[in-house]
């Protein structure tokens, strides 16, 4: 069952809507049914009918009245690390299986202020650790390409409903990967912004140098309309940017920075690109890339010099180190940031226990999985006395020279970064469970920029595995603050190009 009343784009949803053609009402409710009807998708944790549809009356309240803002009435979905006092709040973890938080994140906030409507809560990796959405409690995400396979972690909910037309839009947050990777995997488009441009409140944290929230959605435009509304310096949140490159980090930055950039185009005439230099890292395209990935790339590439861009082969010679680097450090930061699970003072605590050490950890053993247990064990490994400057410091230094590599190609050679996002199409649920860290090795692309804490994005740009059935993605790496033009370069690709609009189809 397709979503009846599925618009192309967040400005036609919002024409629609102030024009009266659908009531944010109408809307909710054939969101709220489509979620329904796609429930073997298992892309919604929780869905609370009559809290969507009291913010949808609320949204019908402010358009009859003439006050619309840029998202009012427009469904959305939340990614279930992101707390929310209607709904609960579980970072798709038996830990926080009945938890309710007392207020809302940042980004919920924000983006309800704007007049968004939320659907729900989706589903995601336990505590956002995953590249495949397998490690949630509640059991795997689909990919609505093909149920078999999984949507990408750690956001696999943000993705999958967006790709199955439930929702327009959802939020979602990338600490090394997770938003770019399920957007790829699922054909849909998605961005993590530089580091400290949307607030971590309230947003459950696993690698707090590294956790940023970023929006998916098909087009790029509609990732301006949620970003730039995310976005904002946020003074509960200490590594919160008040200034982004001199420039005051509030709503419309990004959005003028767009408009900028397109308008640079526009004046480019039929070459619309001239002028831009797209670096390509050979350390992209190395033996890990699967043909099927490699080839959509390049066809996207060569798309992108047909719009009047040039490329330049660039190096980004530590890619393969970001591996170690990453996963000494976001399990040492995790490790930090979830010792407050303790069975005392919230979550899971085990019903039976002898004192007090004994209530601790076994309400961890039970209440945590097994992906997240690996992480603790490396995270207290790696920060314990002795391996410190062995492991995590060495990381912290690796960390460093990875950011510089990126800094030096974007200070002469290139404006901005192509390449994969994955080294293959999404994988069959199931396929690595023998060997956990096969998966790690999948995140090879994108936690370069995630430990440089840069902007990237990525978008649909063709299709691979057998038949040709699985959506591939190309990502889009900017220079510190430069998501305006990312989005841009992106929108760009999308106006030549039709992948973003392919959908699946749903039983
Ligand atoms: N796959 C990476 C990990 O498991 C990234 C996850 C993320 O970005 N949240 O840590």
């Amino acid at each position: 069952m397709s979503m009846s009343h599925e618009y192309d784009s967040i400005a036609a949803l919002r024409d629609a809507l102030t024009t009266r053609k659908v009531s944010a009402t109408e809307l909710a409710n054939s969101a709220l049914q489509a979620a329904q009807a796609h429930a073997s998708l298992n892309a919604f944790l929780h869905i609370d009918p009559e809290l969507t549809l009291a913010q949808a009356r609320a949204a019908d309240a402010r358009l009859a009245s003439g006050q619309a803002d840029a998202l009012t009435g427009v469904p959305i979905a939340h990614k279930d690390v992101f707390v929310t006092q209607g709904w609960r709040t579980t970072a798709a973890s038996k830990m926080l299986e009945h938890y309710t938080s007392p207020f809302d994140a940042t980004v919920v906030s924000r983006l309800a202020q704007a007049g968004a409507v939320s659907i729900g809560k989706l589903n995601c990796d336990e505590f956002a650790m995953g590249s495949g959405n397998e490690n949630s409690a509640f059991g795997p995400a689909r990919n609505p390409w093909n149920v078999n396979h999984v949507p990408g972690g750690s956001s696999g909910g943000s993705a999958a409903a967006v790709a199955a037309g439930i929702v327009p839009a959802t939020t979602g947050t990338d600490t090394g990967g997770s938003v770019r990777q399920p957007a790829a995997l699922c054909g849909v488009s998605g961005i993590k912004p530089t580091y400290g441009t949307v607030s971590r409140f309230g947003m459950i944290a696993f690698g707090s140098s590294l956790d940023q929230a970023g929006p998916v959605a098909r087009h790029a435009k509609d990732l301006l309309e949620l970003l730039d509304t995310m976005s904002g310096f946020d003074e509960r949140d200490s590594t919160s940017l008040e200034f982004c490159d001199g420039v005051a980090n509030a709503p419309g930055r990004i959005r003028s920075e767009f408009n900028d950039a397109v308008a640079r185009f526009d004046a480019n005439g039929s070459k619309p690109l001239q002028g831009l230099r797209i670096g390509v890292p050979t350390e992209f395209f190395n033996e890990g890339l699967s043909a099927d990935v490699g080839a959509a790339v390049e066809a996207a590439l060569q798309q992108y010099e047909a719009l009047g861009a040039t490329r330049v082969s660039i190096s980004l010679p530590r890619t393969k180190l970001s591996i170690p680097a990453y996963y000494v450090i976001a399990p040492a930061e995790a490790s930090s940031n979830l010792s407050r699970y303790d069975g005392v003072r919230y979550g899971y605590r085990t019903p039976s226990y002898t004192d007090l050490a004994d209530m601790t950890s076994r309400s961890r053993a039970e209440g945590f999985g097994q992906e997240v247990i690996r992480r603790i064990m490396v995270g207290t490994y790696v920060l314990c006395h002795g391996y410190y400057d062995a492991y995590y410091l060495q990381a912290q230094r690796v960390r460093r020279m990875i950011a510089n590599d990126f800094q030096q190609a974007f200070a002469g050679q290139c404006d901005v970064i192509m390449g994969p996002v994955t080294p293959t199409v999404a994988k069959r649920i199931g396929d690595n469970r023998d060997d956990p860290t096969a998966d790690w090795l999948a995140d090879i692309y994108t936690l370069g920029v995630s430990l440089a804490g840069l902007p990237a994005a990525s978008i649909p740009c063709g299709f691979g595995g057998a038949d040709s059935s699985l959506p591939v993605g190309l990502q889009i790496i900017g220079n510190y603050f430069r998501e305006g033009q990312v989005l841009a370069v992106a929108d760009r690709f999308q106006q030549a190009t039709d992948w973003h609009q392919r959908k699946p189809e749903l039983k």
